[in-house]
């Protein structure tokens, strides 16, 4: 059965507002998705009746509250196939669980002379953090580069994955190209030279379907706000031996067994990489907003992504001038683009006139920009509660955008 998008866009407000005196698009959606009903709400329930520290008291709220926490992190494992709750560690986003690994395991195990391998279209958080490491260790940088169809190529990734990979960090989906990445054959390719593999998961999540165990992911980091959740609440996953291995990298209060005067124990995985008081209602609301997707069911969601993906497709090939960058016979619900000489902020203010929200600029992504021969795009990107309505107000705003311009030209 497919999805009921009227009865899904009842639970998103934020969705039914006029922008500029035009119905709201909201194709923004790479950057954060918006939050349902169900979500504020079992936050608010938090902070009305349950609101104590966790692991801390023994008092009835501090007990619920726990709990609480502890069960969403069962959430999470289940939700992206863990073994074990205790695989996964709350932390703020993408960012910071991807700056955890690399310093915390990374430090560990990467030494002069060896190789970290990275994509070229990964995120700056998928990037910064492993030149830094490799600057500390004396370690380099190798990328697997496009193919002539702006994706992932594959060859490239055989020729650069060898004897001297340490790490192999790659980003589940891109947030530029519209590209889902062969995760579990570049996972192979890696442990065949007994790498580790580091997923960015922030496109993935909430929008395909995730088992870290099949896709071969040594650790997976993602962001609540990609999936309906609040800001500031993310999560990373690590197999229990890697934690086992990695060193925490923030010390203070919980993290800690037994500290004395001069030394310090520490906790093992999650909590010793969980230092002082965690964003426990966010905790709590991306528990409840996995139980929100899976209510839908994420094949379903795929599907409809999918749909709207394939629907918008040639329409955006179709717009005099535009160059849409990343595979032109298919595409995730991510669209980047450019329109004749037109500045994508140019382009993006002209759009948001017209109610339409879009992003522009480098999306983050420097090194993939150059490779493209260009500083920055516009994007839209869609989600499940889009429709295809809202594709055809777009299509048409674009190319009212697009001759408003031109002009001027
Ligand atoms: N990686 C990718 C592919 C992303 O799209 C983003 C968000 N734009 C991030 C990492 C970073 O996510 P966050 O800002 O939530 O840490």
């Amino acid at each position: 059965m497919s999805l009921d998008v009227n009865q899904i866009r009842q639970d998103f407000p934020i969705l039914k507002q006029r922008v500029n005196d035009e119905p709201l698009i909201y194709f923004d959606n790479a950057a954060t998705a918006q939050t349902p009903v169900p979500v504020l709400d079992a936050l608010r329930h938090f902070y009305l009746h349950d609101r104590a520290n966790v692991h801390r008291g023994v008092h009835t709220l501090a007990e619920r509250s726990t709990e609480q926490y502890e069960q969403a992190r069962a959430k999470v494992a289940h939700f992206i196939n863990a073994n074990d709750p205790n695989e996964i560690i709350f932390d703020r986003s993408t960012t910071e669980g991807l700056n955890l690994v690399a310093r915390a395991f990374g430090d560990q195990v990467v030494q002069a002379g060896d190789e970290i391998v990275l994509s070229i279209m990964e995120h700056h958080s998928n990037l910064v953090p492993w030149q830094e490491l490799a600057r500390r260790k004396g370690a380099h940088l190798r990328y697997i580069e496009l193919n002539a169809n702006e994706e992932l190529d594959m060859d490239c990734a055989h020729r650069v994955i060898g004897p001297h990979t340490k790490i192999v960090a790659i980003t589940g989906a891109s947030n530029v190209l519209g590209v889902v990445n062969p995760v579990k054959e570049i996972a192979q390719l890696a442990h065949q030279q007994g790498a580790y593999v580091v997923v960015d998961g922030a496109q993935l999540i909430g929008h395909y379907p995730v088992d870290v165990q099949k896709m071969g992911a040594d650790f997976f980091a993602f962001s609540g706000h990609k999936m309906l959740a609040p800001t500031g609440i993310g999560a990373v996953y690590g197999r229990s031996e890697l934690w086992q291995m990695a060193r925490p990298v923030q010390f203070g209060g919980e993290m800690i067994d037994d500290v004395q005067r001069d030394h310090t124990t520490f906790k093992a995985a999650p909590l010793g990489f969980e230092a002082g008081t965690p964003n426990i209602g966010g905790a709590i609301a991306l528990g409840a907003a996995i139980d929100y997707l899976e209510k839908l069911g994420m094949d379903q969601i795929r599907q409809r992504e999918a749909d709207l993906a394939t629907y918008l497709l040639p329409q955006i090939k179709a717009v005099p001038h535009l160059r849409l960058y990343g595979p032109q016979d298919h595409h995730t619900g991510v669209f980047a683009f450019n329109l004749g000489h037109l500045h994508p902020h140019d382009l993006a203010t002209g759009l948001d006139m017209e109610g339409v929200a879009v992003r522009a600029g480098h999306h983050c992504a420097e090194p993939l920009m150059t490779t493209l021969h260009t500083t920055a795009t516009a994007r839209a990107s869609l989600a499940f509660y889009n429709t295809k309505d809202e594709c055809d107000r777009f299509i048409k705003a674009l190319k009212a955008v697009g001759s408003f311009f031109n002009e001027f030209e």
